[in-house]
């Protein structure tokens, strides 16, 4: 089978994916042309990451399918002109390196690294961590990511909770859904990780009456939208200690500006938008299944409902 694919993303990710995309649609049996350029109508899938080269998906007339690099969708999903469908990326490279930030943030905040990375300055202070077995960790979204997320800090034996749209059931995590459940959630939240999409539904998840029901002191891990918090009452609750430190790698306008007041912040950890990269290699070996479903007539995987937003 041969297939036409334009690829549209930012200049510099074509680099990336030149060699490893044609590679893996081989392996899939699927001969292709792959280019920036390809004319819109002889397009059978767009491999797909936001920029403004495309924004009109109304030419694409004979496109099966738009494949997005990306595992948040908001840029696109209300695309009017998108009536293609759309699915989203679900890449173990992705799932890997969350996992790994989520991990390694809720250990430096579990254990109080930065006591000792600061220096205690000659004071012999004995006092232990508890272990993660005592420390509540809530995850709010139980997805590819945030499942991925809580399985992992589950089985290094901390106590967690997670939220969903949805009732879930995953081993070693007390699964909760809908408003009651995210005050709940929000209740035992000690630490506080985000792995929501951005949707109408999601956006000021946390917010002055929300960040007021988590216990006090407590650490917010933001890699899931900028827009799942309320910004002015984050640095409010952070003021009155209410909100102990936020580790944001996620923020409304990004890149962050300069002089956004987040980077001075003294309780605020700012991460450059790298919790998480899609992963050429396997991310193209994704696209290419999906390519070989849809040309020998199975469903795609990862379809983004376009209702929900996600
Ligand atoms: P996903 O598989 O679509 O999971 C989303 C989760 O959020 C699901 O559990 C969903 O509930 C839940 N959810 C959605 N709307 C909700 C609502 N209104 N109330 C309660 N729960 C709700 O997405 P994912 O692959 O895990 O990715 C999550 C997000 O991570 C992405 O959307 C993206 O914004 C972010 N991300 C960040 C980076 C980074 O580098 N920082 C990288 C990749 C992705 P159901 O299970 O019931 O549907």
């Amino acid at each position: 089978m041969t297939v036409n694919i334009l690829f549209s993303a930012q200049d510099d990710l074509w680099g990336a994916y030149k060699d490893e995309l044609p590679a893996a649609l081989s392996a899939q049996g699927v001969t292709a042309q792959i280019n920036p350029d390809m004319p819109a109508a002889q397009t059978d899938y767009i491999v797909y990451a936001p920029n403004p080269a495309l924004t009109n998906f109304a030419p694409f007339t004979r496109t099966k399918a738009v494949l997005s690099l990306w595992a948040g969708v908001e840029t696109i999903v209300g695309n009017a002109t998108l009536t293609q469908p759309l699915c989203r990326m679900v890449d173990e490279g992705l799932e890997l390196g969350m996992t790994e930030w989520v991990v390694g943030h809720v250990m430096r905040h579990h254990l109080g690294m930065d006591r000792y990375i600061h220096g205690l300055k000659g004071l012999w202070d004995q006092t232990t961590p508890p272990l993660a077995r005592d420390r509540r960790v809530t995850v709010l979204g139980l997805g590819m990511l945030g499942g991925a997320a809580a399985t992992a800090l589950a089985s290094l034996g901390f106590n967690v909770t997670g939220w969903s749209r949805s009732p879930k059931d995953i081993k070693g995590v007390t699964c909760l859904h809908g408003v009651n459940g995210l005050k709940h959630a929000l209740q035992s939240a000690e630490i506080c990780v985000l792995l929501l999409p951005n949707t109408i539904e999601t956006e000021n998840t946390l917010n002055a009456e929300t960040l007021a029901l988590m216990p006090r002191g407590a650490v917010i891990l933001n890699p899931g939208r900028g827009v799942l918090i309320d910004d002015s009452a984050l640095l409010a609750s952070l003021e009155s200690g209410q909100i102990g430190h936020a580790t944001l790698d996620v923020f409304r306008i990004e890149p962050l500006p300069e002089t956004h007041v987040f980077w001075q912040h003294p309780n605020i950890t700012v991460t450059p938008h790298i919790a998480a990269d899609t992963r050429p290699k396997s991310a193209s070996q994704v696209i290419a299944e999906n390519i070989k479903r849809s040309e020998t007539g199975q469903p795609l995987l990862h379809l983004v409902d376009r209702t929900a937003g996600y």
